[in-house]
């Protein structure tokens, strides 16, 4: 049987060639990394767990009309997207003060922002993600002023249906970090949310407790993060209520 191409790994997934010109094979591992991949570990189950939830997302936005690279899920770790030229930031979206921004601007976490703030790292694991301005932006070109206004179209409107889609399962969607990608269509150009949305690229605090169900848990010893992501997808109904933590099969 002929191998399949891997195109590039990544600390928390894998990228394939597809089986059609134009689409990407994700695969995602239970590799856990934070502080720049300073610590590190193999959380049992979060690669299916986020495989699903991204799923769940992306099919959401698509349903009101906000462009994504998925395309379907392939499998329990595995799911098929569009290629696209990923534009090197990371769009992060802040409804309330929380990690990085909380250190730089002494703002208690937790503190409700007087409206949604949007900022941008540009991404490069050696310089540790920087943050940027669109001055940096624009002037090493990274994206055009007609991308910058579309990605902040888009950053809000992820924002409006993620915080939505949250409360009703009683999280508070403290802020998130998306990446976007442009696919060509003959000679135009679109923007679309790709990469993956899950628990590791949220802030996601439940509401009455405030008790933290995304990476946090990881980053800062705080029990079990497979637990915590079982909690948000059985909360959005990806996992049937009575599911237990997942354990990986020899077919997932
Ligand atoms: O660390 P910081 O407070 O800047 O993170 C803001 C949000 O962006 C958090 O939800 C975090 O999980 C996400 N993020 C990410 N990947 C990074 C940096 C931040 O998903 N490389």
């Amino acid at each position: 049987m002929a191998r399949r191409k891997k195109i590039y790994e990544g600390k928390a997934k894998t990228l394939y060639e597809g089986p059609e010109p134009g689409t990407i094979v994700q695969y995602f591992k239970d590799d856990a990394t934070a502080f720049n991949a300073e610590k590190k570990d193999v959380i049992e189950g979060k690669g299916v767990l986020n495989n699903l939830l991204s799923e769940y997302f992306m099919l959401g936005l698509a349903n009101i009309g906000v462009p994504t690279h998925f395309l379907r899920r392939l499998n329990m770790r595995e799911q098929l997207v569009r290629s696209c030229e990923i534009i090197p930031l990371e769009v992060i979206v802040r409804n309330f003060a929380a990690g990085s921004m909380s250190k730089r601007l002494g703002i208690e976490e937790g503190t409700q922002l007087p409206r949604p703030i949007v900022e941008y790292c540009y991404k490069d694991d050696k310089l540790g993600d920087p943050l940027v301005t669109e001055e940096h932006i624009a002037a090493f070109g990274w994206a055009t002023q007609q991308d910058m206004d579309d990605i902040l179209s888009l950053a809000l409107r992820v924002n409006d249906f993620l915080s939505g889609v949250m409360y009703g399962a009683g999280i508070k969607l403290i802020d998130f970090k998306i990446e976007i990608g442009r696919v060509y269509e003959g000679d135009f150009q679109r923007l679309v949310v790709a990469d993956e949305i899950s628990p590791d690229s949220c802030r996601l605090w439940d509401i009455e407790t405030g008790e933290k169900l995304d990476k946090d848990v990881f980053r800062r010893d705080l029990g079990s993060l497979t637990d915590a992501y079982t909690e948000v997808a059985r909360r959005l109904g990806v996992l049937p209520k009575g599911a237990t933590p997942i354990k990986p099969t020899l077919i997932n």
